[in-house]
């Protein structure tokens, strides 16, 4: 029974936790969707609307903040919102699939808490803070006052990695998906 499942993966912004979803999105088209969230950052690259999020304006943001929308929403940098939309959750169990979170670690653990013995919380941990800041330097999408904020944010995220079920070393990316596959499907017991 894969409604009412929720996998989430939570880590520092650089460690590499969407490259593992949407690894986990590849391996188990059937079985698992990916919770769009919404958010009132600007697009960046080539993302789409819709997508990659939902993008709303800081007022629509805060409109369905006191509606009531959001299973957990957050101001994850200065003036930049982020949240999980309840209708997001309910299309996909719909559908009879589980839902993966691509959500940062206070968001993640929010989740958690709400759903307990339904989720799988991840927590992808970077080999080390030095390196997450070079993965976000190669990434060329961050400014460098971005950057020198999601390195300072991830110094206090890594604290709270043993507050989720389970976490996964990425240092090796084949490896880190290798044991995200394995963990999924033991979370879903899917068979093969
Ligand atoms: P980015 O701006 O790089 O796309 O995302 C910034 C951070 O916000 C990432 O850690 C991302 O996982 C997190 N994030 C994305 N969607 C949500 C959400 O719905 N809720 C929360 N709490 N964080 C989110």
């Amino acid at each position: 029974m894969l409604k009412g499942k929720l996998i989430i993966f939570s880590a520092p912004s650089g460690s590499g936790k969407t490259t593992l979803v949407r690894h986990i999105l590849k391996t188990f088209p059937d079985y698992i969707e990916f919770s769009i969230s919404a958010t009132s950052r600007p697009k960046r690259g080539v993302e789409e609307n819709g997508k990659d999020y939902h993008y709303l304006t800081p007022e629509e943001f805060k409109k369905k903040v006191s509606n009531n929308e959001f299973l957990e929403w957050e101001e994850v940098y200065a003036g930049t919102h982020y949240g999980t939309l309840r209708t997001e959750v309910e299309r996909i169990w719909a559908k009879g699939k589980a839902v993966i979170f691509d959500i940062d670690v206070e968001g993640g653990l929010n989740l958690k808490n709400q759903f307990k013995h339904d989720s799988l919380a991840v927590f992808v941990m970077p080999p080390s803070i030095k390196i997450l800041e070079e993965r976000l330097h190669s990434r060329s999408t961050d400014s460098k006052e971005s950057i020198a904020r999601r390195v300072e944010k991830a110094e206090k995220e890594l604290k709270t990695a043993e507050l989720f079920d389970v976490f996964i070393l990425n240092e090796n990316l084949a490896e880190a998906c290798a044991k995200a596959e394995e963990l999924v499907k033991e979370f879903l017991q899917i068979e093969g």
